[in-house]
């Protein structure tokens, strides 16, 4: 599992976080795959307020108990709805454009990789969105994933994690399904981010099915459940331990 942190002339989504948050307006935050087409983030959304949040982040924000961690906390939108709500939330990144930002807003951001060992303190709650099942990066990772939650969960703590099945990206006219099975998991996505000249380096993103989701969960002794689900392919899901 990767524990690195980006370096600044190589993290062009906290650059656009940056620029935003200074200027009110940013430029074209672009997005490549080598599976699609070329695509964008835009920026102010980054920034969303709890009202302008999609259905299954408000529910997110509202399960969200105790001592609550926000990994890949980004701008901090959901880190400062949950201060808004008097929640107590530690967000963090491996960005540091955009953890300054956070830091700037008042929220108290540490700049720390998820899967970096020194990071070893407790939450009641691990908060995961914006396809936030993403950091786990590939299927293979998912074990160890699951192992770094079991050292960062207090008992009776959870996992609340949204992602999409991309199952529809396959479907063919008679709605079938056209899925290469002896090839990866057809959730396993590779980005790139590109903000003006800045250049960040490719990295993988994993989208995951409930289904598959929560068959791994079970495999490493965690309960998955499905707490929501939108008018498409996306859904919350609340993992917990098994006692
Ligand atoms: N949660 C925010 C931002 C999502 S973008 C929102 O909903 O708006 C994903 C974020 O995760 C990026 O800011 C990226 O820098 C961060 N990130 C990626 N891998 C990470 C890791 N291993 N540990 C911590 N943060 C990570």
């Amino acid at each position: 599992m990767d524990t690195t942190l980006l370096t600044e002339d190589k993290d062009p989504m906290g650059a656009a976080i940056l620029d935003y948050f200074k200027n009110k307006k940013a430029g074209r935050l672009r997005v490549f795959s080598s599976q699609f087409d070329e695509d964008e983030i835009p920026v102010p959304a980054l920034f969303r307020s709890y009202e302008e949040m999609p259905p299954i982040e408000k529910t997110a924000l509202k399960l969200a108990a105790g001592r609550i961690l926000d990994v890949g906390a980004g701008s901090g939108c959901h880190s400062a709805a949950l201060r808004d709500m008097g929640k107590d939330t530690l967000p963090i990144d491996i960005s540091p454009l955009s953890v300054r930002v956070m830091q700037e807003r008042g929220l108290d951001a540490r700049l720390t990789n998820l899967f970096n060992p020194h990071f070893c303190e407790r939450f009641d709650t691990i908060l995961m969105l914006m396809n936030g099942s993403g950091i786990i990066g590939k299927l293979a990772n998912i074990g160890g994933f699951f192992l770094r939650m079991k050292q960062l969960l207090n008992r009776g703590g959870c996992i609340l994690m949204d992602s999409s099945d991309l199952k529809y990206l396959f479907e063919e006219e008679d709605g079938s399904f056209l899925l290469n099975l002896a090839g990866n998991y057809y959730g396993e996505i590779d980005f790139r981010m590109q903000y003006k000249q800045i250049k960040g380096e490719a990295f993988d993103w994993l989208y995951i099915d409930f289904d598959t989701l929560s068959l791994y969960a079970a495999q490493y002794g965690f309960k998955a459940e499905l707490t929501e689900r939108d008018d498409h392919y996306a859904f919350l899901a609340k993992l917990t331990l098994k006692d």
